[in-house]
């Protein structure tokens, strides 16, 4: 059985191996048993739920929360060659019934339904009339009040089932597990005795960093363009702060886009379609963005502001690197982020309790931002997983290096600023006081007069403020809350400002500058936004950057090599493969690569050593003549002349005309005419002997 099902993983999608648990609950599945199954974004749970579909008598009927994702998942279906479809509100009602039709004829294996048409009696009737194998619920957490993203009409899917003739299988995928959630999944959705998978919360590809006091615009303009063609998503808590971020993301010239629920409905698919699709790099979006997004080529998530926990914080992050390459989830905090929270929480209509509860969740997030221990651990401890090493090695904590600098001095002129003010100002008008700006409100106050005034000139108010930040962010300073907050010192201070505690501050670094390599990559980038143009269909769904990457490393320049390469599957290669080899040809050639062509060095990456005929193309590009080859690689003419024919069968370019001496290659031709071009001899022995087996082998190459 699990043989088969890696024929269809290997044939249909283009890998060689299951992820960790994905044979095992694909497995299960296909005894017949209810599976539930908690696996982090970007784990792979499609393939645990469309591989058994494939492999069942019946129908599968997977329920998906966004419309816009089902769409996305059937595209990205067709492109394998799976045959399925999608019913939800935006298909006319004939549409409806000639969907449930082609799947009753065995057109489609697969079918998305949203899950509001449960709710529907006669959609019920009419999905009752298809033969059920496995019912697929997606963003299984949906069913939960606890979870995130609440959806009553999850509820119905239990009514549903239960009305049915012959119950089928029934699966559930979540990203999310809290104890909670995971109880209600499998309450709410009558699993029945359902084994229970989970994989951990690890996603490994990931780099997690958490950015303190950092001037946050500054920052981000910094990582933009260091990292100029890599998509990413910034998130920010606001409408506001989104729109003002992409103002000024726009001025300085980035390919922004903007999302979030104060936009029109049009403009918000538009902006979301040109992400997918890569017209534009970045979006800029409140949490309202995301849900609707399969993107697997997200190479950075950075949040702008703290989000209001660490669910949504782990979800949103957690759209970078669904590839499995490596992507950045940077956080960048600062105290007024947590006011924001609180304010929303407070808007909110939740109960007493349940307040208390975000409140709860709030605070986490800040100690998450706060910490010093490895972030990776944080995280995975927060959702209970418990195989988790102390270090990482790829989180801003375990990574970081920098240099411990004494702040002390200006600490304290900070905090005695603050003292002498009365502690009755904000951020800013204290920034000023120390920069010994001339403001009215300075004036109005007397504070010119203050010992502090002007004690920190040398430095931007910018920095100031940062500084101010980054006291308040490790507990020297307090915000008050309210509209006009004001900064007062807290116990920490006053050991710092007597002069029995030092404080020491890791500068903060500057984003590392990435190399893109100008190379084939973009090439075959813009080769995948072609085709994406002529299909419509979005460019990761062609190929996922993981897969070009490969083709880079590995030059893959016939069928066997392609389709060695992960994603490449046989229905994929149909389609695109012939392209993409032309493309990696091309480049190999006019960049004189050496490529590991042999398929056992395809295999074994590690191994790269260059094959010997290439080695002596590598001189023949030199412009070396045979018995200069022969002499600089030790080697016999004939071996040499072997190797250059081995070339060009390979189809690496030769000038055969350098081998061919002049007004010989008419004679040669008609010897070949007389003897045919099989054997060299007796057409070597047929021509005056001056003329050589190298130029008969030119001819023949050149014409036959
Ligand atoms: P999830 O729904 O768990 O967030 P997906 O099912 O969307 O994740 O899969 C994430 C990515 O991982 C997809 O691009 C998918 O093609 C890829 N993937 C899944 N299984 C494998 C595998 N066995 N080998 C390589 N890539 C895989
Ligand atoms: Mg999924
Ligand atoms: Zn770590």
């Amino acid at each position: 059985m699990i043989e088969q099902a890696q024929r269809i993983l290997k044939k249909y999608y283009g890998y060689s191996e299951f992820r960790k648990g994905q044979d095992e609950i694909i497995e299960n599945i296909l005894k017949g048993n209810d599976t539930f199954c908690i696996m982090p974004t970007g784990g792979g749970k499609s393939i645990c739920y469309q591989i058994p579909a494939l492999m069942m008598d019946g129908i599968t009927i997977v329920i998906s929360p966004l419309i816009s994702l089902m769409k996305d998942q059937v595209d990205a279906l067709h492109s394998l060659g799976i045959p399925s479809t999608f019913i939800n509100s935006s298909i006319p009602a004939n549409q409806v019934e000639a969907r449930i039709n082609g799947a009753f004829n065995g057109i489609y294996k697969i079918v998305y339904i949203a899950p509001e048409r449960l709710e529907s009696l006669s959609f019920s009737y009419l999905l009752n009339r298809l033969p059920i194998s496995m019912i697929a619920i997606d963003e299984a957490h949906c069913v939960s009040q606890w979870g995130h993203d609440f959806r009553p009409s999850y509820l119905s899917i239990t009514t549903f089932i239960n009305q049915m003739e012959r119950r089928p299988v029934v699966t559930a995928f979540t990203a999310t597990a809290t104890e909670e959630v995971k109880k209600d999944v499998v309450k709410n959705l009558s699993l029945k005795a359902a084994n229970t998978y989970v994989l951990g919360f690890d996603r490994e590809n990931l780099h997690f960093a958490v950015e303190r006091g950092v001037n946050k615009l500054a920052y981000v303009k910094d990582y933009l363009n260091t990292h100029k063609s890599d998509s990413g998503i910034i998130y920010a808590a606001t409408r506001k702060e989104v729109d003002r971020l992409f103002a000024h993301l726009l001025k300085m010239g980035f390919s922004v886009g903007k999302y979030h629920a104060g936009l029109g409905d049009t403009e918000r698919k538009s902006t979301q379609d040109d992400f997918l699709f890569d017209n534009v790099n970045v979006i800029i979006a409140t949490n309202a963005f995301g849900m609707g997004i399969d993107k697997s080529n997200v190479r950075f998530v950075i949040h702008y502001n703290t989000p209001k926990n660490m669910e949504s914080y782990y979800q949103e992050a957690g759209r970078a690197g669904r590839d499995g390459a490596r992507a950045e989830c940077i956080l960048l905090f600062a105290a007024g982020d947590l006011h924001i929270q609180k304010f929303l929480i407070e808007q909110t209509l939740l109960d007493e309790a349940r307040k208390a509860n975000e409140y709860k969740k709030l605070q986490i997030m800040a100690d998450y931002c706060h910490t010093n221990q490895c972030l990776r651990k944080f995280i995975l401890s927060y959702f209970g997983d418990r195989d988790i090493v102390s270090q990482c090695n790829n989180c801003s904590a375990c990574n970081d290096d920098r240099e411990l600098v004494d702040i002390s001095i200006d600490a304290q002129k900070i905090f005695s600023c603050i003292v002498r003010m009365g502690e009755r100002f904000g951020i800013n008008l204290v920034a000023n006081v120390l920069k010994g700006s001339n403001i009215k409100k300075i004036r109005q106050f007397g504070f010119e007069a203050l010992s502090t005034y002007g004690l920190m000139k040398d430095m931007t108010i910018v920095e100031i403020t940062d500084l101010i930040n980054m006291l308040i962010a490790e507990d020297y300073l307090k915000i008050t809350e309210g509209k006009f907050p004001t900064v007062k010192l807290k116990q920490k201070a006053i050991a710092v400002l007597k002069g029995r505690e030092k404080i020491m501050h890791k500068v903060a670094r500057k984003p590392v500058e990435v190399k893109t390599d100008p190379g084939l990559f973009d090439i075959l980038k813009a080769l995948r936004k072609n085709i994406s143009e002529n299909s419509g269909l979005p460019p990761y769904v062609i190929f996922h950057d993981k897969t070009l990457h490969e083709m880079c490393k590995f030059f893959p320049q016939d069928k066997k090599s392609m389709l060695s390469i992960s994603g490449v599957g046989e229905n994929k290669f149909e389609k695109y493969g012939e392209a993409f080899i032309d493309a990696v040809k091309k480049y190999v050639l006019e960049n004189n690569i050496k490529t590991p062509r042999q398929e056992t060095e395809i295999i074994n990456p590690k191994k790269d050593k260059t094959p010997t005929h290439l080695i002596t193309y590598e001189l023949y590009k030199q412009s070396m003549s045979i018995d200069e080859m022969c002499n600089e690689r030790n080697l016999k003419p004939k071996t040499i002349q072997d190797h250059l024919v081995k070339c060009f069968q390979e189809g690496f370019e030769i000038d055969w005309d350098r081998f061919i001496p002049e007004n010989t290659e008419d004679l040669i031709l008609k010897a070949i005419n007389e003897t045919g071009a099989a054997r060299l001899k007796p057409i070597k022995d047929i021509l005056p002997e001056e003329i050589e087996y190298m130029a008969i082998k030119a001819v023949i190459c050149k014409h036959f």
